[in-house]
């Protein structure tokens, strides 16, 4: 297994295809283009000159912050867990899968990087079916059962199931008692459930929902600052461990201590200023995940227009179209679909497949980042002043989307 993630594959791909001067849509990645907010910069600058290793947990106090911000948008009792700092939640992830072996239990969609971690620990993949229903990522809790019990029938091990919500690529959230009761299967099933929140704080309409809260003894949680504060460069991720799974938190200590030994101390520091609730950060947060809501929408909006079956995206920065009543007719697969959609009007996409979607399903991942995130904020909050509407402004703030959108009607055709 050489090939690097097809995510980031496909954005150094584009970088290398733009430097020859090829003009692209590049819906293909998902990095928030905002800049990191002023108190975060000042407190990195202030310690830069930190040289020495930290605990290999992460540094007290920044251990302390998330704990305690947790507790404030989520209900989460910082008594019930331990906080682990690692170099991003995909880290995390794959040591979580590494400390509890057995078989995944994956949705369908799921995020790129899942399977593949679980390929290089020598674990399978078990699928669990999902429907997009409305706004919800639907899992349903008879269908999971039944998923377990199969598996086990046919020898296999499933030994945790990892949510992701809002999801990518879906971009669509699992509401609150479809949590409990998935998690009522896991505490049932004896399986432990894995939720990684690192869009919790880009859901576009309410507050951060977290597994934490609705299973405290059970739910191992894993977020960070990639994409709410558009820092992924920094590499934080934070993994809430429950101190009723004795042994978990140490065995991924353990593994922390045998890999990355602790997470750049200069940026430990500055990451405790991005957790205590400051009103500065708090507020460019919210209006970072209002230009999420707005471009994605706008994005959503127009290929619905198009004939494109395209859920309204309720978290993230991610459509989710499907082209099976548009293209069904032209195309097989996502792959083909994805690579003609290049080739004929340089629309840089991800295809469902990549995702674990079935081969005959023409999804793909499109990631609406790809604009200038400090003009677009600067933009956002002076037309906020001027009292315009958050969702409409779409168009004005990610100007590429309508030439992306134009690009997608030649596409299709008439
Ligand atoms: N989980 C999901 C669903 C993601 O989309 C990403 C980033 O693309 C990650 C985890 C990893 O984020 P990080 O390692 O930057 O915390």
């Amino acid at each position: 297994m050489t090939a690097l993630s097809p995510t980031l594959g496909i954005n150094e791909r584009v970088a290398a295809l733009r430097a020859d001067g090829m003009r692209i849509h590049h819906l293909g990645f998902g990095q928030s283009p905002f800049p990191a907010p002023p108190r975060l910069v000042e407190a990195l600058r202030r310690h830069a000159a930190e040289t020495a290793y930290l605990p290999v947990a992460g540094l007290g106090a920044l251990r302390e912050a998330v704990a305690e911000h947790q507790r404030r948008l989520t209900g989460h009792d910082p008594g019930a867990f331990d906080v682990l700092v690692g170099p991003g939640s995909k880290a995390l992830l794959f040591a979580i899968q590494m400390a509890i072996p057995g078989d995944l239990l994956l949705p369908v969609p799921s995020w790129v990087s899942y399977a593949p971690q679980a390929a290089l620990l020598g674990q399978t993949v078990v699928p669990v079916p999902t429907r997009l229903d409305g706004g919800d990522y639907r899992i349903d809790p008879d269908a999971l059962g039944r998923t377990i019990h199969d598996a086990r029938d046919a020898g296999r091990r499933p030994t945790k199931l990892l949510l992701n919500f809002p999801n990518n690529p879906a971009g669509l959230t699992i509401e609150n008692d479809s949590l409990a009761a998935l998690a009522a299967v896991c505490r049932t099933e004896g399986v432990a459930l894995v939720s990684d929140e690192i869009y919790g704080r880009v859901a576009h309409a309410g507050p951060y929902r977290s597994a934490g809260p609705v299973w405290p003894e059970g739910a191992i949680v894993t977020t960070g600052l990639s994409k709410h504060l558009s820092l992924g460069g920094w590499r934080v991720g934070v993994a809430l461990v429950p101190k009723a799974r004795s042994g978990l938190f140490g065995a991924l200590r353990h593994i922390a201590s045998e890999t990355w030994s602790c997470v750049a101390a200069p940026v430990q520091h500055a990451a405790v200023e991005a957790y205590r609730g400051h009103a500065d950060v708090e507020t460019h947060v919210a209006d970072c995940t209002a230009i999420h809501a707005a471009v994605t929408g706008h994005l959503a909006r127009g290929l619905e227009r198009l004939g494109v079956d395209c859920p309204a995206p309720r978290g993230g920065f991610y459509a989710w179209p499907d082209f099976t009543r548009a293209l069904g007719e032209r195309f097989d697969d996502s792959d083909a679909l994805a690579a003609a959609l290049f080739d004929e009007v340089r629309v840089a996409a991800l295809p469902g497949r990549s995702f674990g979607e079935a081969e005959r399903r023409l999804t793909l991942r499109l990631a609406a980042c790809d604009y200038d995130g400090a003009a677009a904020l600067e933009r956002y909050r002076g037309l906020e002043r001027g009292g315009r509407a958050a969702p409409a402004l779409g168009a004005e703030l990610a100007p590429g989307i309508d030439a992306a959108l134009d690009a997608f009607a030649r596409f299709i055709g008439p």
